[in-house]
């Protein structure tokens, strides 16, 4: 296969992070050169977000390591995604949550759907579906979710997707501004939250109804 060596020394360094070996072997079966545009290709296996049209990026590894850990996956769950970009990231979750799981992820850049979609078969993810819609107030029909990621950061935490979450459910999701912070949010029996930050983060802005204006 090609780049194997690339991408092995790259999983590797993502170690230090404290990603579960779990998430480590799924990474080393998602070719990331399938999900950047061909002018990129030879950064594929840097650990850095990349430009992927739109003014988008897909996420650096080390980001996608971290909230993939964060979300603690397991085979079967239903997992929402709101920012498909490349569908790189829904591709990972795709392998941790195997056949039996699904992933529900919307984009609101129809070229971008497009392309993930194409990058999505290629890798062989025939459990993720790509949607085209603002997915700031998430995706009602197919809750509630095991999971939700959000891959682009939010003013504040859309009360629509706390929702959409099943109870002992958790949510992973960058908020704020300029400056931003990643948090895991667990959602108890009785429906209450508990947030937990895990740090500073720098993502692209969720933009729609209940995220930042355009
Ligand atoms: N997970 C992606 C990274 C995406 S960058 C990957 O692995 O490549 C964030 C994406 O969120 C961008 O593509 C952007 O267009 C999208 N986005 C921003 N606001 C959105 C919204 N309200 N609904 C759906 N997608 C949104």
């Amino acid at each position: 296969m090609e780049f194997e060596e690339e991408r092995a020394l790259l999983i590797r360094s993502l170690k230090k992070y404290g990603i579960s070996d779990k998430v480590l072997s799924a990474m080393e079966e998602v070719p990331r050169h399938f999900f950047i545009p061909q002018s990129e290709s030879g950064r594929a296996y840097v650990d850095t977000p990349l430009p992927i049209g739109n003014s988008q990026t897909i996420s650096a590894p080390h980001m996608v390591a971290i909230m993939c850990n964060l979300l603690e996956l397991e085979e079967g769950q239903h997992v929402l995604e709101i920012g498909t970009g490349s569908g790189y990231n829904a591709a990972v979750m795709s392998r941790l949550v195997g056949d039996s799981g699904r992933i529900y992820s919307i984009e609101r850049i129809e070229e971008l759907a497009i392309f993930a979609q194409k990058n999505l078969k290629r890798a062989g993810c025939s459990n993720v579906e790509v949607l085209r819609d603002d997915g700031s107030s998430g995706y009602p029909l197919k809750a509630p979710y095991d999971r939700i990621c959000v891959t682009a950061s939010a003013p504040e935490t859309p009360l629509a997707l706390i929702e959409q979450l099943k109870t002992g459910g958790i949510m992973v999701i960058p908020e704020g501004g300029s400056y931003q912070q990643l948090f895991a949010i667990k959602k108890n029996e009785d429906g209450s939250i508990v947030k937990k930050k895990w740090g500073d983060v720098f993502f692209v802005p969720l933009i729609g109804k209940y995220g930042f204006k355009n």
